[in-house]
This record gives structure tokens, sequence and C-alpha cells, in this order.
């Protein structure tokens, strides 16, 4: 059989196939870069109008009660819970990624007094180590980069935690979350996972693994929209023990008491710090309903379908491309990534095409496969396009290779 046949056979076969129409999408584009900013959802646009004009507008002030806006960041947060395999009291949306991070590096570092290395991966997404940095700057924390495998070989009496990303952002490759947090542990060091590129397209069991800490971004697979707040993991059973060092009145068991001595909310709360940003906050409840509405292990499934297929087809088709992500679904995560010395420039030549991949430096090209809203004849249109490209050198020409200010 054709890739194209097949493509359309697997299309047909489809249970997702109608997922497409909950997003707004263009008609002349093929959005492989998923992983980097969902598309946006059908729901969210209505939801954000009645947010500003009717809430914010009409309600004014009275909406924190009356539109319950005060308990936004508990309830989108217990609503990713399943997405994540957590309970709702696990999981609060708050903040970016990179300050959730960093609440939690400190968070682990009180939980283990007398330790204070954290241990990462050199290639780590740069904000997770950048912020190690920044506590080891304060003269809080010590850096060690795990060159080598495994993790849990770095791991000594010094070390407090362990920041470890489950997808990698460049290849895909998923961590045995399992496995690393069971070893980690067994050597008395907490583990923070960073989610980013895996919740809302892969199957997570964070109280499963009995998992510590974990953090991730709701504009991804959640598809929160560009800036939506993160979202924030802590096993109940760390809760009532850890401190936010932004200790801020939002984080606090009375913020409406005006008190001057700072008491630390119960449960998850306690990791808020100022107030939360309703508009994103709405938005993201949008997109995570939308994931939610389909089911992690419909997505889960069609997403390793999708990357089986066209990892093929470039096999196949594009033989000058090499492919870096695993070959094997099981440590892959919803994205492939191909390396090509033109990487750039190829890219650029793709999104003039229509197809919107994305470049990580120095030479890979990244597809996100969002299970939601990509069909198989995407992926087959993708691989056509990219032979054509690559074939032609359609992308040998300068202004493919000026650099975008983000790429
Ligand atoms: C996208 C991503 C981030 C982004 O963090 P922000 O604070 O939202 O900028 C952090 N970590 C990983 C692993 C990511 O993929």
């Amino acid at each position: 059989m054709s890739f194209a046949d097949e493509a359309r056979a697997l299309d047909a076969a489809d249970p997702l196939r109608s997922a497409r129409d909950l997003f707004v999408l263009p008609e002349d584009v093929t959005y492989l870069d998923g992983n980097s900013l969902g598309a946006l959802p059908r729901a969210t646009a209505p939801r954000i109008a009645d947010v500003v004009t009717g809430q914010w507008g009409t309600g004014l002030i009275r909406s924190w009660n009356d539109a319950h806006w005060i308990d936004l960041p508990q309830g989108v947060g217990a609503k990713i819970a399943p997405l994540i395999g957590a309970r709702p009291n696990e999981v609060i949306a708050c903040d970016s990624t990179s300050v959730n991070i960093y609440k939690l590096l400190c968070a682990a570092l009180t939980l283990r007094p007398g330790r204070r290395v954290i241990v990462s991966e050199p290639g780590n997404f740069p904000t997770d180590i950048y912020m190690v940095q920044g506590l080891a700057a304060l003269g809080l924390a010590e850096q060690r980069l795990a060159r080598g495998n495994p993790i849990a070989d770095f791991v000594d009496d010094d070390v407090a935690a362990v920041l470890l990303t489950h997808a990698h952002y460049k290849s895909g490759r998923l961590h045995d979350m399992a496995a690393v947090t069971a070893a980690v542990q067994a050597r008395g060091a907490l583990v923070i996972w960073d989610l980013s590129h895996s919740a809302g397209a892969v199957e997570l069991d964070l109280d499963g693994v009995n998992a510590d800490f974990a953090v991730g971004c709701g504009y991804k697979y959640l598809n929160g929209g560009p800036g939506a707040p993160a979202f924030l993991y802590v096993a109940a059973r760390h809760q009532h023990a850890i401190a936010n060092p932004l200790s801020g009145w939002m984080g606090h068991a009375a913020p409406f008491a005006f008190e001057d001595a700072y008491v630390p909310a119960p449960g998850i709360t306690r990791m808020l710090s100022g107030t939360p940003p309703i508009l994103g906050l709405a938005a993201l409840e949008c997109g995570v309903d939308t994931v939610a509405a389909l089911g992690i292990p419909a997505l889960a499934a069609k997403s390793r379908l999708l990357t089986d297929f066209f990892m093929r087809a470039i096999a196949g088709t594009c033989p000058s491309v090499e492919c870096v992500s695993p070959a094997h679904p099981e440590p892959r995560g919803s994205q492939v990534s191909l390396r090509h010395p033109d990487a750039y420039a190829i890219c650029r030549a793709l999104i003039d095409r229509g197809v919107i991949g994305d470049f990580r430096d120095p030479d890979i090209l990244r597809f996100g496969f969002t299970p939601a809203y990509v069909g198989f004849g995407d992926a087959w249109h993708a691989v056509e396009l990219l032979a054509q490209v690559i074939e032609g050198r359609a992308y040998d020409r300068p202004e493919y290779r000026e650099r975008a200010a983000v790429t």
C-alpha cells in the first residue's frame, strides 16, 4: 500500500477524526507545532468574550465572588489532575513553568535539610537549568549535571532533588518515570518532573509512580493560549511540609485578614503567590476541557500511530534526513525530530508553503503531532512537501536563512 493510501485508511479508521472541529484552524495550514503553541479551541473565544464583557465589564469586582474567579487556580488545577494521574487537590494552575520550577526547587530543598545539590541533565530545557543556576547564585543550591546514565548514579547524600523533563524538547525521548522516580527516591532525594511536552498527549500517572513534584505548560498540548498559566503538582503527602519561597498573599491562609505575619494556606493553595490571571485561566480551562473530553487514552494511542506513520513515511521518502526521535513507540513522546544541516532554512520554506513545524538549534527540524487535530493525511502532506523542498533545494534562498527572533 502506498503511504497516501495508508494515510487515507488510517484517517478513515481514526476515532478522533472529527475532533479537529473542536479547534479553529486555518484551512490552508498543516499545523505541526502544537507542542510549542497549541491551537485555538472553538470554545475559547466565546468564553473569553463572556469573561471580559459580562464578568469583568458588568460584574466588575463582584465577579471575584459571584463568578468564582478566586477559585479558578484550584478549579483548573483539579481539571488538569486526571490528565496527569493526580488527585484534584494535588494540582494548581498558576504562574509560568519557570516560576513554578523555582518554587518547587526551594520546596524540595526545605524537605531535605543538609542536602543542597540539584541534579539535572545537560541539554535539558534551558529555563529548568537556569532556575537551578539562579538558586546557586544566591548560595542556596549547587548544580550537578548528570553526564551519563543512569541518572540515579549521580544521586548521593548531598542531593536534595533531581529535576528532569519527561519528554525531551528536542528529541521527544521519554524518561521512564516510574523507574527514575523509584531509583532517585531510594537514594533519599526527591524528583521534580517537568511535563511541558507530555501533559495532554501522553499517558501520565503521577500518583501511580509515587511522584513528588511536577510542573508543566498550559500553552502546549493543553491549548491554553500564548503565555497561558502553567500548572504545578505536589503529592498530597508533601503538601503540609513544604514552604513557598514566593510567599505572597494569595498563598496565605487568610488573604483578606491582611495580617502582618505570613501563615501558609493549607494544601496546594500555599503554592500561589499573587493575584491569579483570570483571562489566562479562563482560556486555559477551555483548552483543558477540550482535551479532557477526548480523553488521554484515545489521544495517546493516536499519537503513537501518527508518529509511527510519519517516521516510516520519512524513512521511505526522505532518506537524506536523520530521525533523532526514538524508533520504538514506548519511549517516544508526541513529536518527531529530524536532523539536517539546513534545518532552519528548510523549516522556513515549509512554513511558507503552509506546513508549520519548528526549528531547534543547531540542526533539528521538529514536528509536533497533536492527536486532537492532526490527521494522517496531514502527516503525509508534510512528508511529501519536505521531500520536495529538499530535493528541489527550494529552501536554498537567503531570506530563509535569516533568523527570526522566535524560532
Ligand atoms: C516550553 C517549556 C518550558 C517553558 O517555560 P515557560 O516558563 O512557560 O517559558 C519549560 N520547560 C520545558 C521542558 C518546556 O518544554
